[in-house]
């Protein structure tokens, strides 16, 4: 038995986005910009792949989507890109909880001349609406705000933040980070009035190297990649159509009822059965405000490493915050940001589950964790 729980960090391809790879590889490899016929297939693929996205996030009607090498492009793409077009200089604001894709590009924004600000989290790791309010000013350019929190699963009340928006900056660009929710949880970019929305494919089973910006028409955008005009000229180099090919398959096959809120549930009262002291950092994991997917719990006072390695040995795959940040020997940022403390962070390990695991593997991965905590309990300082 194995337990691949660390979907947040990367998925596995399906077998269905593998063929549909394959497929375009051999018969649809053409330059989608070519002006020969053989080209049209390719060119429509492309087409037929931003309607799916579109589609799937009820863009409005005239959205337009370019597609990206990766989430942390498209991100970058909504805030220098927008900001780099913006004729006056003002704030751009961001969550504590913002993924460093999003958070490194607002500070980078500084050197455009504006102001970067960061607004403040609460114990559950949502933003402090109060603080948001504050925060927002009249010559507020840009507010940047994520739908899932990548590491706690918390989800951004999108309603209030774009009430704030409203009242406060009616004309500043809202962008949403929407990797780590994209099809796992229900988005309106229309009803919501977002101007920009970032995905990437590798965290829905579509391959690593292709993710999307989905925009409104009226939003100022400048490329920040420069070359042949590609994607309207917003984003040059030949864009990848066997990655494309995958991400619109993995968007068709994702199912849209699954298992992940049950299953999460399953894992959640298994080791707590099994840990009496396991805390759970985010927000109350039954509710909406908690994405279905993400599980983050704390097993003091045993290390988060040693655990994730020992589960490692049993074939079971589990996240210790965010992976681009789980090599750095610190503790996340988005804990501190929500105040939890330090032992508590240390020993906090993320389980990100899939439509695809089974209650057997979910069951199998907690009672390994217990089994283990049972025994790297005695072996460390209190
Ligand atoms: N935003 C969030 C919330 C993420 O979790 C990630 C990746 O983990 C990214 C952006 C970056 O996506 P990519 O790995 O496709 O660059």
């Amino acid at each position: 038995m194995d337990c691949y729980a660390d979907n947040s960090a990367t998925t596995q391809p399906t077998q269905r986005v593998m063929d549909a790879m394959t497929a375009c590889m051999r018969g649809t490899f053409y330059n989608p910009s070519a002006l020969y016929g053989q080209a049209l297939e390719a060119r429509h693929l492309l087409d037929d792949c931003r309607s799916a996205l579109c589609r799937a996030i009820h863009a409005p009607k005239d959205a337009r989507a370019v597609f990206t090498g990766c989430g942390t492009e498209a991100d970058n793409l909504a805030i220098i890109g927008h900001l780099s077009a913006c004729h006056d200089k003002g704030r751009v604001v961001y969550s504590a909880g913002e993924h460093p894709a999003v958070k490194e590009a607002c500070l980078q924004a500084q050197k455009l001349g504006f102001e970067a600000v960061e607004a403040p989290l609460d114990g559950f790791g949502l933003p402090d609406l109060a603080a948001l309010e504050a925060l927002l000013t009249p010559d507020t350019r840009l507010i940047c705000m994520m739908q899932v929190n990548n590491e706690t699963g918390a989800v951004y009340p999108m309603d209030a933040i774009a009430g704030l928006r409203a009242m406060r900056c009616p004309s500043a660009a809202l962008h949403v980070d929407g990797v780590q929710g994209f099809l796992r949880v229900p988005f309106d970019m229309k009803a919501l009035g977002v101007t920009s929305y970032a995905l990437s494919g590798h965290k829905i089973h579509a391959p690593k190297g292709v993710g999307a910006l989905v925009f409104d028409k009226s939003l100022r955008l400048s490329p920040i990649l420069f070359g042949g005009g590609q994607e309207s000229g917003l984003r040059s180099g030949t864009e990848n159509t066997p990655g494309i090919a995958g991400l619109l398959e993995a968007v068709r096959e994702y199912p849209a009822q699954n298992d992940m809120r049950r299953q999460k549930l399953l894992l959640l009262d298994a080791l707590k059965a099994g840990v009496p002291a396991l805390r759970v950092n985010g927000p109350d994991p039954a509710s909406d405000a908690s994405a279905p997917h993400i599980l983050n719990v704390s097993f003091p006072p045993v290390r988060a490493e040693t655990l994730l390695h020992a589960l490692e040995a049993d074939g079971v795959c589990v996240g210790n915050g965010s992976a681009c940040s789980s090599r750095k020997n610190t503790t996340s940022a988005v804990l501190r940001a929500m105040n939890v403390p330090q032992r508590a962070a240390q020993s906090a390990l993320r389980f990100s589950l899939c439509p695809y695991l089974t209650d057997e593997q979910i069951l199998y991965a907690s009672q390994r964790a217990c089994a283990h905590y049972d025994i790297l309990k005695k072996f460390e300082r209190r």
